[in-house]
């Protein structure tokens, strides 16, 4: 399924007058932001600082982000919501909503956005998007939010050329809502971009390394003590599931961002259809959901925790205690053995 409001010409030629007389363009992405929340805001600003240097173009964060992004072109420019940018949010022209359409993805930020005077434009991939916006660019079966702003930014025609930092904040995107280019999205168009994104001067290893491989030790220790002690294997449901408490996430200094990726460690296990990994933060329980195949772990988390994603890959949240969470996840489990067993190896 998709929505592309470039298809409909009033809507593109509604879309051209805003964006051409606009003075303040706020982009923003979800709470939390990963490669392709980030990759997408930091690449779609710079490119639209390049096509309107008269514009005023900021990149608002909901949240802070993982140091294992700071190194991004065009971080040193964003600002991270507080209620001192209401002001320019409210007063502003066009919001760009990027890898997200459910608005509470924006916590703190979310009413001040939807009260804004700026019409709004959603550019994403997950499914089930929110009706709040007034430009839809959405397709439910792109690999990423990077990839559809490739697509829009050719789409849009500006005689601006995607120079490398560009292209470095895309490829990331790509790169890492993948699975470094292995998740069933990766299209064919998938690695035509990425080969462009090359021609323009990306370092494929460079940025492989600068997202994966400058962690500090202790992340790798809470990993290996997560694996060690707090993975639970439930073969005759195909599932595994894990639990990290916020005082083992203290004993390892752990970061935002640093329980990112262990979730994976569970689809690895052969016979494997379903991971989860349940993450003590702020009063509240996290949940990361990962599957393979038909499974949908997108119905699941907002069945049942509140929130949503993709087919393959979503999250949610509890604010029972972890016990209890887990409780309702194992009793909840058994309604969904059938598809769980009747998944392909
Ligand atoms: P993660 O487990 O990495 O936090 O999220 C997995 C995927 O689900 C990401 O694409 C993320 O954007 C999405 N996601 C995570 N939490 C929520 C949520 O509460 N609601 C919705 N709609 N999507 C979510
Ligand atoms: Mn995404």
């Amino acid at each position: 399924m998709n929505r592309f409001f470039t298809n409909n010409k009033e809507e593109l030629s509604a879309f051209n007058a805003i964006l051409s007389s606009a003075k303040n363009i706020i982009v923003t992405s979800h709470q939390n932001p990963d490669g392709d929340a980030f990759g997408s805001g930091l690449g779609f600003t710079l490119f639209l600082k390049n096509a309107f240097p008269d514009t005023v173009v900021t990149f608002v964060s909901p949240t802070d982000y993982a140091p294992f992004l700071a190194w991004l072109p065009g971080v040193s420019d964003l600002k991270v919501y507080n209620s001192n940018l209401d002001n320019i949010i409210q007063d502003s022209d066009l919001i760009f909503c990027l890898d997200f359409s459910a608005i509470s993805r924006l916590k703190d930020m979310a009413e001040v956005v939807l009260n804004s005077k700026a019409k709004k434009v959603i550019v994403d991939h997950h499914e089930l998007p929110e009706n709040f916006a007034d430009f839809y660019y959405w397709d439910q079966e792109a690999s990423s939010t990077c990839e559809l702003i490739w697509n829009l930014m050719g789409e849009l025609k500006m005689p601006t050329a995607i120079n490398t930092e560009i292209a470095t904040c895309i490829y990331t995107g790509l790169l890492t809502d993948t699975g470094s280019f292995r998740f069933p999205a990766t299209s064919p168009q998938v690695h035509l971009i990425a080969a462009k994104l090359l021609q323009l001067g990306v370092k494929p290893n460079e940025i492989h390394r600068s997202l994966f491989d400058k962690n500090p030790v202790e992340r790798l220790q809470l990993l290996a003590h997560i694996l060690n002690n707090n993975m639970n294997y439930l073969p005759e449901l195909r599932t595994v599931y894990f639990t990290a408490f916020e005082e083992e996430l203290k004993k390892f200094s752990s970061n935002n961002g640093d329980t990112e990726g262990i979730v994976n460690y569970g689809l690895s296990i052969k016979g494997v259809v379903m991971a989860a990994i349940f993450i003590e933060k702020d009063g509240i329980i996290k949940i990361s959901f990962r599957s393979i195949h038909g499974f949908s772990v997108a119905d699941l988390a907002r069945d049942h925790f509140e929130g949503g994603g993709h087919k393959n890959a979503a999250g949610g949240r509890s604010s029972l205690t972890m016990q209890k969470t887990i409780e309702k996840f194992l009793t909840l489990l058994p309604n969904y053995q059938k598809e769980l067993l009747e998944q392909p190896n």
